[in-house]
């Protein structure tokens, strides 16, 4: 970004909350949502966030950035906006990974995702036609993506489950994804790659698929997917069930 110096972040908030989305929806996380994006979702609902400001967005370093989380907080999401977009990001999450923290990472999925520290958890979109921004989609970094990665199909029509399941299919990201015993091995904050046979049958990341509200209901998603017989992850956004009436800081 320019004029920004890599140890400073141009920050939207930092907040505590309850991680609504991913296979770690239901545990507390330290949020850091950076300011800008390079997109314009139809469905977007972090526009304090998209554009950058002169007044609500301020510059901190990295450092401050880290000291201003709770020692305890082990689980960290750097989102945006476009985390990616800000050269100061991969700074940020490799400083966290070796302070011991879980890094989780979401990108829009349209920036090369490849300098991402590797044992950054990548929570990445591929936009679907409903979005208005399904030309943004880089699709060489599904080569950079394991299988503790998560790629997220944000939907808004059955068009768009069915594109869901045409790029899945073409890319041959159908993981056999059998409920385990427990899934500790995959939402602990400690967490480590998962290389455990009973969870992933390759290396390719979780399927998400998430209704975009108002323009799909969580039944119409459900539906599609157990007709489709597809192991995905049907994700609805948690934090927007606990506290539906608050537009940022959760
Ligand atoms: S990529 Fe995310 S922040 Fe950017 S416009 Fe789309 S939904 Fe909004």
């Amino acid at each position: 970004m320019k004029g920004v110096s890599p140890e400073n972040l141009v920050v939207a908030e930092t907040f505590r909350s309850i991680q609504g989305e991913s296979t770690y929806a239901g545990l507390p996380c330290f949020f850091v949502r950076l300011a800008g994006c390079n997109l314009a979702c139809k469905y977007c609902d972090t526009q304090y966030a998209r554009k950058i400001q002169a007044s609500g967005h301020e510059q901190h370093t990295v450092e401050s950035i880290i000291s201003s989380k709770n020692p305890n907080d082990k689980l960290v999401c750097i989102t945006g906006g476009e985390p990616l977009l800000q050269e100061g990001s991969l700074i940020l999450m490799d400083r966290l990974v070796k302070k011991g923290c879980t890094v989780l990472l979401e990108t829009n999925g349209s920036l090369d995702i490849s300098s991402v520290p590797k044992e950054v958890i990548k929570i990445m979109d591929i936009k679907c036609p409903g979005s208005g921004m399904e030309h943004q989609n880089r699709y060489e970094n599904l080569k950079f993506l394991t299988n503790q990665d998560q790629l997220k199909f944000v939907i808004t029509s059955r068009e768009d489950f069915e594109f869901a399941a045409c790029i899945v299919d073409k890319h041959k990201l159908n993981r056999a994804e059998t409920p385990g015993p427990t899934d500790q091995t995959d939402d602990s904050p400690h967490h480590k790659p998962n290389n455990n046979p009973h969870h992933n049958s390759n290396n390719s990341p979780h399927i998400i698929v998430s209704p975009a509200s108002p323009f799909c209901s969580p039944e119409e998603p459900a539906k599609w997917l157990l007709e489709s017989g597809r192991s995905w992850r049907l994700q609805l956004q948690l934090h927007k069930i606990i506290w539906p009436k608050r537009e940022r800081g959760v």
